[in-house]
Parts: structure tokens; sequence; C-alpha cells
């Protein structure tokens, strides 16, 4: 992201006054100075900011549930760039391996749920390329996923808002979407009347109130400004998901993946030049920006070097329940 619009309005007045920002290479500080208006209240609790609230670059803290907004708040042209074709190209996001790790964590996952589960189809919300959906449907599982950004052929997934779905399903699952998307309670509310009695919401998203997320800040991997729309903390997804009448089963700081990895690029980014982990393990199709070899094996090896200290926090974090992601298995009572 390179904003460099003069006119700009910064969204904090902290910067009022100043016609142009210095260039930067901090994703939220840049997208804190788009030309979008700031966010005026909470995605998660529809709290007006009044300025008791935690201003920080690219998004607002909410002082009455704690979960951050991005702001400024994206137009939806702006959120259609942000999923350009870079993010998700027809080849796959990483080299062989890394696809084929995902492919995999994905297989477990439905195996795991598939066990749990009652009978009936699963509505998998913001399915990307279909991974999680092929993966339930191997299993002999009905699957069918939603995503507003599809454009592929696949039959099992349509290009729609979860809010046109009706239905009767044995589990919704959001895997990293309900960050996506911009009424996350909406979405959790509607997801509830499709789960059948004794069906499951599951839901891993980004631990905003983890180590790793305060540490790392403005540099952390999971903020992923502007696709991130919403910031959750585990004590507000846990709560919404009580008052909706589901028992929480299960809770994990790991299940929900990129804990260590959160970990490695976030100790990457300190470096001088701050090298982009994440980037240099993607395909260059996928890049951000154009990586040179030098600056991407600079990463990788800055990466090989982290590893040990990623270890460390990783096993910080699960030992204190506050990983970089959260898993959650939560039934309606049936
Ligand atoms: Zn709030």
């Amino acid at each position: 992201m390179s904003s460099t619009n003069p006119t700009f309005r910064p969204d904090t007045g902290r910067d009022a006054g100043r016609s142009a920002p210095a260039p930067t290479s901090n994703p939220a500080v840049a997208y804190s100075r788009l030309p979008a208006p700031a966010a005026t209240e909470c995605a998660w609790c529809g709290h007006l900011f009044d300025g008791g609230d935690e201003y920080r670059p690219g998004r607002i803290k909410c002082a009455r549930c704690g979960v951050g907004t991005t702001s400024p708040w994206p137009s939806d042209e702006q959120l259609g760039a942000a999923y350009a074709v870079w993010y998700r190209p027809q080849g796959g996001r990483f080299s062989g391996l890394g696809d084929k790790i995902l492919a995999r964590t994905r297989s477990t996952l439905a195996s795991k749920l598939d066990r749990v589960l009652p009978a009936g189809p699963v509505l998998d919300v913001g399915a990307g390329d279909g991974t999680l959906v092929g993966a339930f449907r191997s299993r002999g599982r009905e699957a069918i996923g939603v995503d507003p950004y599809y454009q592929g052929d696949s039959p099992h997934i349509r290009a729609v808002e979860l809010e046109e779905m009706t239905g009767s399903w044995s589990a919704v699952v959001f895997w990293h979407s309900l960050e996506h998307v911009r009424r996350p309670v909406r979405s959790l509310r509607h997801a509830a009347t499709l789960v059948a009695p004794g069906g499951m919401l599951v839901v891993a998203v980004p631990n905003a109130a983890s180590i790793q997320a305060r540490l790392f800040s403005d540099q952390w991997l999971a903020l992923d400004l502007p696709r991130h729309l919403v910031h959750i903390t585990p004590d507000a997804l846990l709560s919404q998901l009580e008052d909706l009448g589901f028992t929480i089963e299960r809770v994990s700081y790991l299940r929900g993946g990129q804990v260590l990895f959160g970990w490695l690029h976030g100790l990457v980014r300190q470096l001088p030049g701050r090298p982009d982990l994440y980037d240099a393990i993607r395909r260059s199709e996928a890049q951000q920006e154009a990586q040179s070899p030098v600056r991407r094996l600079y990463a990788l090896t800055a990466g090989v070097v982290a590893f040990p200290v990623g270890l460390i926090g990783t096993a910080i974090e699960l030992a204190t329940k506050s990983g970089g992601s959260i898993y959650v298995q939560a039934r309606r009572k049936g």
C-alpha cells in the first residue's frame, strides 16, 4: 500500500496539520493515511466512538467491548482492490509445499469435525478456493461454501453473502473469515439461525489479545489491513456465542494455525529494511510487492534464525492461553 494522496485526512487528529505523509513501510500507518472516512462505531458491538476509545494506526480499539475496528473504514472499492488477483491466484498462494500443508490442515479439520457433528450438511463461510468444502465432501458429507469474492466454477461454492443463505445445517464454519466481514455479529446471529439443534458454530480468528498481537502491534501479521475489518478478542467472541444460546465445547489457541508463523513474521519485521517473511514464502505472482531474490533470501534466512525464538514465543502463548489465533467449537443446545 503506497497511497500518498495529499488530500488524505488523518483519522486520529494527532497528525493534523501535516500536509503530506512521509513514506512508510508500516502497513498500518500507511493505511491510517488513506483518504477514507474514519470508523465512527465499533464494528463488533456498535458502540459509537466518543474519544474514550484507543486510537492506533489503522484501527480503533473499542472502550466498551475491547474489539478493534479498522479505521479508516474501507470502501467496497478499496476492499475489492485489496482482494485483487495477487491475494489468491489460481495457481495457489504458496510454493508447492506451503499449499500442501494448507490442504493437509483443512483435511484434518474436516475429519475432526466430521466425527463430532450430527448428520447434515456443512456451510463454510468465506470458503476461498474451496479446500475445506472439498475435504468434507471427500468424506461423504455434503458441504457448501459461500464467498462473495469467489470467481471459480465449483458448483459447491456460491458467490453470495452468508445472509442470503437459508436452511438447516449441522455446522456453520467461519475459518478465518469472521474478521473479514463488515458486520461480524450480525453474521454470527444469522449463522446461529442456520444451525440445527445439536449442531455447531465453528470459528477461528486471529486473537487480537494475544501476546504476539500486543508485542508486534502495527507489524503483527494478522492485523492484515484492510482485509481484516475487526480485531477480535477471545472474551468478546466467547460471550457472543453464549449470548446466542450456544455452549462452548472447545477452545484452542493453536488449532487456528498461524501461531508460530505469526511469531516468525513479527520477529523478522523488526530487522533493518523490514523484510517480509509472509511475502517471501508466497509464489511470485501471489506477492503484494515484487521481491528481489536477495531480499527474499534475506527474509527466509532471518526466518530460520528467528525459529528458536518463535518456538519459545509460541510455547509461552500456549501455556498462558493467549495464542495468536483462537479456535472455538460451540454447540447449539439440542
Ligand atoms: Zn465494541
